[in-house]
């Protein structure tokens, strides 16, 4: 198979919809899940009616930010109140395929719908292809993860070695003996797997045979990425889900972002009001899986992004994830602005004689105060500093310069000290 075949082709008509047939498809399935979910779910009939939210005046895709969003957390709460997984479930436990249990403790119930997590598409676009041997290093135990991932590697054709985690030097010489062409798992665990074989004495180019690689479940950077596809000379792609809903989005060739899955309708939204934010906005993640079985509507995932809506060459329409650039959990809010770790890493990265920075947020007396500790042997650009900082975060912060290795040796970003009444 040469590299070519697995750069080019699209997998579902559903990926090159135009803007107005992309509209229409969204509103159809919300407005068919929005119903069905309503008739079949007693946990949604509950939260719609608390809120008055009415399933026949669901006109436009901007009503649906009338539905309260749903946190992850709430999910383990509500999972235990009663049967059917505390009403969220349409259906019986004994009429779905399987029943994981993620971390939480939260259930993930999967029906037995083709396709059911939706990772087809996303495979395809990483570039696995039929008669490839696929070796997957997620866990297969309670999780979802390894056979979420044989799903989609199954429907394209592929074989799959349900390695799962662990035994990196078995997992090496499987690779060899079977001229594995395919991985899966975590991008820390294939660079894992290329120490470990460099130290076993092979050339990860001529005594392996991988070729393309999908990601996922860390982040994942690019210098990691480049690092991984020269060692192995191979394509190494991420996706982005999670072990409730299952596809969310994922990368083609060109590494743009990831390209939204089609079997869901994503939102961006303010962390606080939960309101629906522009193209280019940093907010959170908010899904809706066109899933009838298990209609998780508006889940917050807690990851925050942007949607980039520009084209891309792939020729693929569907808007796509700027990076997961943080959690909503380390972004503080400050003077009621939000200040994001990844913000101030895009300020330093113009100070390189910075060597580490950290970010306290206090409120003695009940007034927020920000203070950004630098580390740099000798620092001249203050005011350079300053300026920038205040405008890319609209904030002004008390600046405290100390000398290499005063911060403690783990720190987080944004350390909130602020106490709440
Ligand atoms: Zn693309």
């Amino acid at each position: 198979m040469t590299r070519k075949d697995r750069t080019e082709g699209i997998f579902s008509r559903r990926e090159v919809l135009d803007e107005g047939e992309r509209k229409q498809y969204y509103f159809l399935q919300l407005k068919e899940l929005l119903q069905y979910a309503y008739r079949y779910s007693e946990d949604v009939k509950k939260r719609f009616d608390r809120v008055q939210f009415n399933v026949d005046k669901f006109n436009t895709l901007s009503d649906l930010k009338h539905i309260p969003i749903i946190k992850k957390k709430e999910l383990i709460f509500l999972q235990s109140m009663g049967p059917r997984l505390g009403g969220l479930l349409t259906k019986d436990l004994g009429e779905l395929r399987r029943i994981f249990l993620s971390p939480g403790p939260i259930f993930d119930p999967e029906d037995r719908a083709d396709d059911y997590w939706g990772w087809t598409e996303g495979f395809y676009s990483a570039g696995f292809r039929a008669g490839d041997v696929a070796q997957v290093t997620f866990n297969y135990h309670l999780v979802p993860a390894g056979l979420m991932f044989e799903e989609p590697l199954r429907n394209l054709g592929c074989a799959v070695v349900p390695a799962g985690p662990g035994n990196t030097v078995g997992q090496i010489e499987i690779m060899q003996k079977l001229r594995t062409t395919g991985y899966v798992g975590t991008p820390s665990y294939l660079m894992h797997l290329a120490q470990k074989a460099e130290e076993m004495g092979l050339s990860l180019r001529k005594d392996l045979f991988l070729e393309v690689a999908f990601v996922t479940g860390e982040k994942f950077s690019e210098s990691m990425r480049s690092v991984l596809e020269k060692k192995f000379d191979a394509i190494i792609r991420q996706g982005y889900g999670t072990a409730d809903i299952g596809a969310i989005g994922y990368e083609c060739f060109h590494k743009t972002g990831l390209h939204l899955s089609n079997r869901a309708f994503v939102e961006i939204c303010h962390p606080d009001t939960g309101l629906p934010l522009k193209d280019g906005e940093v907010g959170e993640i908010i899904v809706t899986a066109f899933n009838k079985t298990y209609p998780l509507i508006r889940l917050a995932t807690g990851d925050l992004s942007y949607i980039e809506n520009s084209p891309c060459p792939c020729g693929r329409t569907s808007p796509r994830l700027g990076n997961i650039v943080g959690r909503v959990d380390t972004t503080a809010r400050i003077k009621g602005m939000f200040v994001y770790s990844h913000q101030v890493e895009q300020v330093m990265a113009n100070f390189e004689e910075v060597k580490r920075w950290q970010i306290e947020v206090t409120n003695v007396g009940g007034v927020d105060e920000m203070k950004l500790t630098i580390e740099v042997t000798s620092f001249e650009r203050e005011d350079d500093l300053l300026h920038s900082f205040r405008q890319r975060i609209k904030l002004r912060p008390n600046l405290n310069i100390v000398t290499p290795g005063t911060l403690p040796a783990q720190i987080r970003p944004i350390e909130d000290k602020r106490i709440w009444d």
